[in-house]
C-alpha cells in the first residue's frame, strides 16, 4: 500500500491539484481556488516549505515568532497571523515546521495555540522532528476535538526544501496520510506512509542516528588518511568506490574542499546544525532506552555533538565535526 502510495505521489505537484482518492492520484484543477492553509515557523526548513506551498497556488496564512521570517513571508505574499490560535481560526489545514517538542507543545497546546481554535474537521499535519511520544498526544489532543493530526518528518536539507524535493515520513490514519499529501507532496518528491502516528518520527530519528554516526566515521577516515599523507579528494575517491562509500563520503564530505556546493567547503555554514543533530540523537537515545534497545554507537554520536555543541558548534552543520577533530589535535 505504502509502495503504491509513494510512487503515485512522486509524481508530484505543479499548480492548485484535487486529491482523487479512488483513482490515487492528484489532477491539477486550474478552475478550482485553493483554500487557504495555515504554516508556523518559518526558520531555515518552514520558510522555504511555505513558498513552495504558495507557488503552487495555495494561498498562506503563517505565524512565527520571529518578525523576520514573517517578513519574508509576507513578502513573498502570504497573510501574517498574531499567534498559532488566530492562524488555526482563519483554515481547516496547518502545516507546522518547529525546533523541537517544547515548540510543538507550545504552539499547539498554550493558551493562544492552535487547539484553542481549532476547527472540527480540520488536518494538522506536523512535519518538525521531535520525540514519538509528544506526536502521540498530539495526535489525543486533536482527536477530543475531531481534528486528525499526522506527524510528518522530513528527511533532505535546507536545499532539498527549496527545490521542493523533500522526503516526507507520515505517521498517522490512512485518511489524514492521503488528505496530507496533497499539500506535503508540494514540499517534496516522497510521501511515505510509515503506519500509525508517530511512526514518521521513528523512521526519522532512526535514519537521523545512523547518519550522526556515518558522519563521525567518515570524519575520522579523512582525517587520519590525510595525516597518513593521502589527497583527501583522492581518498574520497576511493572511499566512494569502496566499501566505505556512505551519504555523507559521497555527497556530503565533511572534508573542506573535496565537493562544492556543501557546507564543509563553506566553513561548515548553513545546513543541518550540529545542535539540531544532537536534539536528534538525544530523541533516539530516548527511544533506545524505553524500548530497551542497545545503540552504543549512537549513544557516543549523541555525545560527541554534544560536546561540539557546548564548544560552539551548534550553528555550525554537523559535518563540522571533521573540523572539531583537528582542532582538538592541534590542542596536544
Ligand atoms: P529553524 O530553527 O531554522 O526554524 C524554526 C522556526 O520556528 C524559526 O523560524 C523559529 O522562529 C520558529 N519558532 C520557534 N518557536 C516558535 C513558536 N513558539 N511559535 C512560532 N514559531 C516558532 O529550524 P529548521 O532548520 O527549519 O528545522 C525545523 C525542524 O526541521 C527541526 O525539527 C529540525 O530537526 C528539522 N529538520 C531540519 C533540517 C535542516 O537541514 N535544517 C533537515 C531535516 C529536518
Amino acid at each position: 500500500m505504502a509502495a503504491q502510495a509513494t510512487k503515485v505521489l512522486q509524481s508530484g505537484c505543479n499548480k492548485v491539484f484535487a486529491f482523487n482518492i479512488q483513482q490515487r492520484k492528484f489532477s491539477a484543477s486550474s478552475t478550482k481556488m485553493a483554500a487557504k492553509v495555515g504554516f508556523i515557523g518559518l526558520g531555515n526548513m518552514g520558510g522555504h516549505m511555505a513558498k513552495n506551498l504558495l507557488k503552487k497556488g495555495y494561498p498562506l496564512v503563517v505565524y512565527d515568532v520571529s518578525k523576520d521570517n514573517l517578513n519574508t513571508l509576507k513578502e513573498a505574499g502570504a497573510e501574517v497571523a498574531g499567534s498559532p490560535a488566530e492562524v488555526a481560526s482563519g483554515v481547516t489545514k496547518v502545516v507546522s515546521m518547529l525546533p523541537e517538542s517544547s515548540h510543538v507543545k507550545q504552539v499547539y497546546t498554550a493558551e493562544n495555540g492552535v487547539f484553542s481554535t481549532v476547527k472540527s474537521g480540520s488536518l494538522l499535519m506536523d512535519c518538525s522532528t521531535i520525540d514519538p511520544s509528544v506526536s502521540q498526544v498530539m495526535a489525543s489532543l486533536a482527536a477530543e476535538k475531531g481534528v486528525t493530526f499526522v506527524d510528518a518528518p522530513v528527511s533532505g536539507g535546507v536545499n532539498a526544501a527549496r527545490d521542493g524535493i523533500l522526503t516526507f515520513m507520515v505517521g498517522g490514519p490512512e485518511d489524514g496520510y492521503e488528505a496530507a499529501s496533497e499539500y506535503l507532496s508540494c514540499m517534496g518528491k516522497n510521501v511515505v506512509h510509515c503506519g500509525a502516528v508517530g511512526t514518521g518520527q521513528a523512521a526519522k530519528i532512526c535514519n537521523n542516528m545512523l547518519l550522526g554516526i556515518s558522519m563521525i566515521g567518515v570524519s575520522e577516515t579523512m582525517n587520519l588518511g590525510i595525516k597518513l599523507g593521502l589527497d583527501p579528494k583522492m581518498l574520497a575517491k576511493i572511499l566512494n568506490m569502496s566499501s566505505g562509500r556512505c551519504w555523507s563520503s559521497e555527497v556530503y564530505n565533511p572534508c573542506p574542499g573535496v565537493l562544492d556546493g556543501v557546507p564543509s567547503s563553506n566553513n561548515y555554514k548553513g545546513g543541518f546544525g550540529a545542535a539540531l543533530m544532537t536534539k536528534d540523537l538525544g530523541l533516539a537515545q530516548s527511544a533506545s532506552t524505553s524500548t530497551k534497545s542497545p545503540t552504543p554507537l549512537g549513544s557516543m554520536a549523541h555525545q560527541m555533538y554534544r560536546i561540539m555543541t557546548n564548544h560552539g558548534y551548534g550553528e555550525k552543520d554537523f559535518s563540522s565535526v571533521f573540523k572539531f577533530l583537528q582542532e582538538q589535535e592541534g590542542k596536544k
